[in-house]
């Protein structure tokens, strides 16, 4: 082609892109492209798109970088400071991760888009990491640089921390970013973390908009179960065999689930939402003391409520034997709880060995990566910012406490913060939340937006008092 007719079609081209795409959007589009992806083997792992990230931040976001202290952790992990006057004030903390999961290999097929494309389309913007949790992160970056732009100056200091690795348990991100705070003395008010968005309805509010603001996730507890026996030839078997005891002891296990039960934050929700529904739901949620056996009927008879009220096992890993004509020795599993709040690791492995009922089987925690999150209080001053910022941008959106059943990095911090929220400045439609870890995962340009709008409230609210 002639050269001069493809300059003026480049031109041409990219003057469209530029006119059609508000820079906040292009500069989502272009952060989703890179594949800041969390290997489960870190050595896995392509430090290039992290690096690229970094270098893109640092221009879209001078401002920021230029008048915030910033310090990174594991080379890749943001730790940013904005000083507020007044020293008496605890600093809050906002925390948020760029890494995202990969896509499952046989799953390439399945996405109607190229995983990382980062295209602004339909009315979407496409791709992986796009609502986990590259929007609320880059919403965040954002909102800090227009209030510097704005010329507003904290009361309040507000760190910023942005991790590398949450995927895949923020070892070295979070980790160390609460670790590096720690040393220096560092206590937060409060913080808000992942695990708290704001969505366009609710299953129990039809045609609502909800806020949710987890007030706790989980606690994550592995135990190991081993036991040993005789082992030997396999010629001539013994009764005793290690491998048949921790299978009986494993299925016990998880043929007795725990107990449901309604304990707080999941009765706080109930209760939110029975005070702005009426009729009989609404009586049923708000009057537990009487109805709550119903509740929890109804809440554990579904796979997808039933993990907010009941201690959950999952057997996931078994070892043992080495020789299909050797009898072993030893054999080991491992199974994962995910534990309401109130109960602990003391009385999980109290129940645990009652279940079992095997004195020949050991039960112990398979490592010290074992946190029984706190309940934030809903009366505290945090929660009462966050609803005042949701208020100025989402005026008719109810904001509801909850329990989140997933793991997030906040649980690195749970030693800094007085009260931990999960909400992040986040609004997606409910239709779009499926593809938070799975395919086709798109974040809506009208969503954004708002979420754009509802950062800039968060920050500018939680930083002025
Ligand atoms: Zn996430």
């Amino acid at each position: 082609m002639n050269r001069v007719l493809v300059l003026i079609l480049l031109s041409w081209s990219s003057g469209l892109l530029a006119e059609a795409l508000q820079p906040e959007l292009e500069r989502l589009s272009k952060v989703v492209q890179m594949k800041t992806v969390s290997h489960q083997d870190p050595s896995n792992m392509d430090a290039a798109p992290f690096h690229d990230f970094e270098a893109a931040v640092r221009d879209f976001y001078p401002r920021t970088f230029s008048e915030l202290e910033v310090t990174m952790i594991s080379e890749h992990s943001f730790l940013l400071k904005w000083q507020g006057s007044d020293q008496n004030l605890k600093p809050v903390l906002v925390d948020a991760h760029y890494d995202v999961v990969p896509v499952e290999p046989g799953t390439e097929d399945d996405w109607n888009f190229e995983p990382y494309s980062g295209a602004v389309e339909n009315g979407y913007v496409l791709g992986r990491g796009t609502i986990d949790m590259k929007s609320p992160a880059m919403a965040t970056f954002e909102a800090i640089e227009k209030l510097l732009i704005a010329g507003h100056q904290p009361t309040r200091t507000l760190y910023y921390s942005l991790g590398h690795d949450e995927e895949i348990g923020g070892r070295n991100g979070a980790a160390k970013i609460a670790e590096h705070l720690k040393e220096q003395g560092v206590t937060f008010e409060y913080m808000l973390g992942e695990g708290g968005i704001a969505l366009d309805s609710h299953p129990l509010l039809p045609g609502r908009q909800v806020v949710m603001v987890n007030l706790a996730q989980k606690g994550f507890v592995t135990l190991t179960l081993s036991t040993t026996g005789e082992g030997g030839h396999s010629s001539s078997p013994t009764e005793d065999n290690s491998l048949v005891r921790l299978a009986e002891a494993v299925s016990k296990l998880h043929r007795q689930p725990f107990d449901p039960k309604l304990v707080s934050p999941v009765s706080d929700m109930l209760e939110s939402i029975g005070n702005m529904r009426g009729g009989v739901m609404g009586f049923a949620l708000k009057n537990q003391w009487l109805t709550s056996p119903f509740l929890i009927d109804q809440l554990s008879s579904d796979r997808l409520t039933r993990s907010m009220v009941i201690t959950t096992t999952a057997v996931t890993m078994f070892n043992a034997g080495v020789k299909e004509n050797v009898i072993p020795q030893r054999a080991e599993a491992k199974v994962n709880f995910r534990l309401l709040p109130g109960d602990t690791k003391e009385t999980l492995i109290a129940d645990v060995k009652a279940i079992i009922d095997d004195p020949e089987v050991t039960v112990e925690a398979a490592s010290d990566w074992n946190v029984i999150p706190q309940v934030a209080d809903m009366n505290a001053l945090g929660y009462e910012l966050i609803k005042e910022s949701v208020a100025e941008i989402l005026p008719d959106a109810a904001v509801i406490p909850g329990l989140l059943i997933a793991t997030t990095d906040t649980k690195h911090y749970e030693d800094l913060a007085e009260n931990v929220y999960h909400f992040q400045p986040m609004f997606i439609a409910m239709e779009d939340a499926s593809g938070i870890h799975g395919t086709n995962e798109r974040v809506r340009v009208d969503a954004y937006l708002e979420s754009l709008r509802l950062a800039e409230s968060t920050i500018r609210t939680i930083t002025s008092q």
